[in-house]
Order: structure tokens, then sequence, then C-alpha cells
């Protein structure tokens, strides 16, 4: 079942994807060598409920009904999505995918960034780069009248022509008073293919994109997905509502990129 937001539904969503932006710029800013993820991870943490709000992560279950321990999920490296906080230091060079889910006032708000960790090699940062490009490229596409595959496609294509894997088992979705609604928004697909795209639908789309080969595999925590040749992987994820002409992006990118400044990506 597809859910439809109406424009006061869609403001509501917006203030939680607003605050998820607030929350990665305040992990943001916390980000250098020798800081763990778990540090980050409680920081995240404090601002959201500070900010009336609960992180909709934590005790979320997987496959088998374990319940997500934390608020972030903080992927290093070879790290593709869902990696738990932990007593990790991250290193000068590192990368790490930070995803951040809230709810407030009966709505989620979804959004993840990948951050460089000190000095990251230039190949490396080409990665992160074309993966958030990639997410413009689908939501340029992500317009009444035209379909869910039209979004992969776009994502898909982008990232393949630079020679980059495109994860297939991970997807983004639509959301609302739920964290996951239906449709499923792959990150790959054929154009003119899948779900139409209607006004006020809002989806989360969140390209996972690897330096090598797009297999991943799940670490025996039940939770962590890496990939399988152990190459970077990168992910970047807005929500966005559906309107005539361009999507309204809910979530926002800006509250980190002023505390990144100019020397990241
Ligand atoms: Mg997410
Ligand atoms: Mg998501």
């Amino acid at each position: 079942m597809i859910f439809l937001k109406t424009e006061e539904e869609i403001e509501l969503l917006r203030q939680s994807n607003l605050l998820v932006g607030k929350t990665l710029a305040e992990v943001a800013k916390l980000i250098k060598p020798g800081v763990t993820t778990l540090e980050l991870d409680k920081a995240a943490e404090e601002f959201i409920r500070d900010n009336g709000a609960i992180p909709t992560f934590k005790g979320f279950p997987n496959h088998c009904g374990q319940a997500f321990p934390a608020t972030l999920c903080t992927s290093v490296n070879e790290q593709v999505v869902h990696g738990i906080p932990n007593n990790t230091i991250l290193k000068d060079g590192d990368v790490v995918s930070v995803d951040c889910g809230v709810f407030m006032n009966g709505f989620c708000g979804d959004s993840a960034y990948t951050f460089c960790v000190g000095d990251v090699a230039e190949e490396i940062k080409k990665l992160l780069k074309t993966t958030k490009e990639a997410l413009y490229k689908g939501i340029e596409n992500a317009v009444v009248g035209k379909r869910i595959g039209d979004i992969g496609y776009a994502i898909q294509n982008y990232c393949e022509s630079n020679s980059y894997g495109v994860v297939r088992e991970f997807v983004g979705h639509g959301i609302g008073h739920e964290m996951h609604e239906e449709p499923q928004v792959p990150n790959f697909g054929r154009r003119g293919t899948g779900t139409l795209l209607k006004k006020g639908l809002c989806i989360a789309i969140e390209p996972m994109i690897t330096m090598g080969d797009k297999q991943v595999i799940m670490e025996n925590d039940g939770w962590t997905v890496r990939t399988r040749d152990r190459k970077i992987a990168a992910h970047f994820e807005h929500t966005i509502a559906i309107n005539t002409g361009k999507a309204d992006i809910l979530s926002s990118f800006e509250f980190i990129e002023q505390v990144l400044g100019n020397k990241d990506i």
C-alpha cells in the first residue's frame, strides 16, 4: 500500500528530516582521526533527544528479530551500510558513512552522508563525489509522471559509467509514519518501469556504491554489510517528496556542508 502525503504531512516530514540534517552536522563536527564511532553515536542520540525526537534506528529489528542497538549506522571503509557504532577508532584516510533516522510528530526522517576522516586518497574522494552526484541524478528523475525505474536507471547508469559497483541487495524506500514504506526504490532499474510517481509520494533515495565489485556480504553481527572484495563503499541518502516539476528535498546536507566548508568532497 502506497500512502501519498498531504502538504501538512510533507511539512511534518520536512521537520523530521531537517533534524536529521542538523544531527549529521553535529556528527560532522566530531569526525576526525582518533574519534570512535560510539562517540559519534552518543552525540547524535543526545542531540536528537534534546530536540524532542526519538532515534528511529534504535530497537529496529533485523530479519532475525535482533534489535539495532544504536542511534546511527556508522559504516567504515569497506562497510556499506548498517555498521554498529563501537570502539573502533577512526584513522586518517578512512571514510565513514553515517546514516541517521529520527521520529518526531508522527513522522520519520532518514538521511545519510559519507564523511572523510582527515586526508583521504583522491580516488576515494572521487567515489564519494560520484555517489553524491548519483543521488542528485536520481532525484532529477523523481518527478510526477516518471517511474521508480527511471530513478534507479539514472543512478545505475551514472555510477556504472564511472566503473563503480551498484549494490543490489539494499534499496531506498517510501517513508512517512513508518521508516520503511512502499514502494522500494532500487538504485538500479530500467527506464519507464515500476511504480508511477505521483504528487505526494515521499521516498528515501540512497545509492550504495562501491569502488570494486557490487557483491556484498553480511557480517556475523547480523547487521553490518560490507563489500565482498573489501573495497571502499559510499552511501548518500535524501528523503524527498515527489512534485510536479522538481522534487522537494526534505532532508538537507546544508548544515553538514557548513561544518565541512570546502575542505571535503
Ligand atoms: Mg537511512
Ligand atoms: Mg533509508
